[in-house]
């Protein structure tokens, strides 16, 4: 309509006619139609309906108002009826718009549409969450270039897109939409993310909370953490750089004052060096017997206290929905609107912390189950290190880095850990053999602190 007009503005002395075939296409609504007309007229623009004759007598300009009008009720109520059968499939959890990145929407028997996730993106979507969440990309421009540089998109990637993207909680399979007044519920469909990880990058982008943990960050730095640097007895930093096709690992030194400030090794050839060190070390059968008693006996301590963590949890819950019900009766015999909307916005609080918590409680499932995985890995890594190293999760590296070495190891830009090898550097089973059962130090096998919550 813009167009139309600049174009009947620009041929002033031409006479136009434009045709409409109904004349609720002339305007949305009747403030809009009367404005319209009257830039029609003062143009010279004659408007022609197929089925309204358009009249400037006082009645017929009444009329006309009334016809406007019974087409802006139409069009609102029209409207009005879509959002209502959005909102109540939203309410149910289901996701009635458009589908997000990461997810397409299919017609299911039991559901009508539902969301399913779609790769690629939908992993290149949980890699994201989990590596903003583990600290893997350190900010959302990270975030840009990682997805750049995979095929998630045909289009350009923007640093506003990935930050609507991290702050979805459709990922984390539950809907909400504010302006409908659908608060956070558990969605129909899959989620592509746990909501705990979820909660972990809202901490982040709200900058309350740096998160540490890293044992998400796959196989990427297993050794991260583990190794200094030689010449000034800082720990190397690990992180990832750009390179012209792919993204490549780097240990750093970075303490300012060091002869190798900021040089970097690469972790391709950090690794390798220590699969060598890891072929050079043979255990001694008397150690590695007593080795699976002290851990064995480490094992069930730990069960112990997950346990018990499994019952707090419990409680807490128990709690949290003691109160959604308290509050639920509350609701009931409140009369002021808003007391009502300050309960039913307290019961949604509750309830998502109850969601949380519950996540929480499948965590720990997840971990005690990893940790008598861990358990394997370690009795099996105590026949043979170096299958353990290669084959398996960066879960498993870390039991058998902080089984093996007492200390952390000095990686040499040249030498590799020729040099740790001759430093102060105390493998368990040179403990082991050297030193009879009684004095055997048990506190220096640690069992990774980051299989619990
Ligand atoms: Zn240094």
């Amino acid at each position: 309509m813009q167009r139309l007009l600049a174009h009947a503005d620009n041929h002033p002395h031409r006479n136009y006619v434009v045709i409409f075939d109904d004349l609720s296409r002339f305007a949305r609504d009747v403030i809009f139609h009367f404005k319209l007309r009257q830039a029609f007229e003062t143009r010279g623009i004659k408007p022609l309906c197929l089925n309204f004759n358009f009249d400037d007598s006082p009645e017929g300009e009444m009329f006309e108002g009334m016809v406007a009008l019974q087409n802006q009720y139409h069009r609102k109520n029209n409207r009005r009826q879509v959002i209502q059968k959005m909102k109540a499939r939203l309410e149910k959890g289901y996701w009635p718009h458009y589908p997000p990145p990461g997810y397409k929407q299919v017609k299911d028997p039991a559901h009508g549409k539902i969301l399913q996730p779609h790769e690629p993106q939908a992993s290149l979507i949980r890699e994201v969450f989990e590596g903003f969440a583990s600290g893997k990309f350190l900010s959302q421009a990270d975030v840009v270039k990682f997805l750049r540089a995979t095929d998630y998109s045909n289009g350009p990637i923007y640093q506003e897109g990935v930050r609507r993207l991290l702050r979805r909680v459709v990922y984390a399979g539950y809907v909400e939409r504010e302006e409908w007044e659908v608060s956070r519920r558990k969605g129909q469909h899959e989620a592509i993310i746990s909501l705990e990880t979820f909660q972990k990058v809202q901490g982040k982008l709200d900058g309350k909370c740096r998160v540490a943990v890293r044992k998400s960050d796959s196989l990427d730095f297993a050794l991260r953490g583990f190794l200094l640097c030689p010449f000034c007895q800082g720990a190397l930093t690990a992180s990832w750089s750009r390179g012209r096709s792919k993204m490549y690992r780097f240990y750093r030194c970075k303490s300012p004052s060091c002869v190798r400030f900021n040089k970097s090794v690469s972790g391709d050839f950090v690794d390798a060096e220590f699969v060598k060190l890891l072929q050079s070390i043979y255990p001694k059968p008397g150690a590695i017997r007593l080795a699976k008693a002290v851990v064995l006996e480490l094992w069930e301590h730990k069960v112990g206290s997950l346990e018990q963590q499994q019952r707090s949890l419990e409680t807490k819950l128990k709690e949290t929905r003691r109160q959604v019900d308290v509050l639920a009766g509350r609701v009931v015999k409140a009369v002021d609107e808003r007391v009502i909307s300050a309960y039913e916005e307290q019961i949604a609080k509750y309830r998502s912390e109850g969601d949380l918590l519950q996540e929480r409680m499948k965590g720990l499932g997840v971990s005690s189950v990893s940790f008598e995985t861990a358990l394997e890995v370690v009795l099996n890594f105590l026949e043979n290190p170096l299958v353990i190293w290669e084959k398996r999760d960066i879960n498993a590296k870390r039991v058998v880095l902080k089984l093996l070495f007492a200390e952390r190891l000095a990686f040499h830009p040249k030498f590799g850990f020729e040099t740790a090898l001759k430093s102060p550097f105390i493998g368990l089973f040179e403990q082991f053999a050297t030193k009879n059962s009684q004095d055997v130090e048990v506190g220096r096998i640690e069992l990774p602190s980051e299989s619990g919550p």
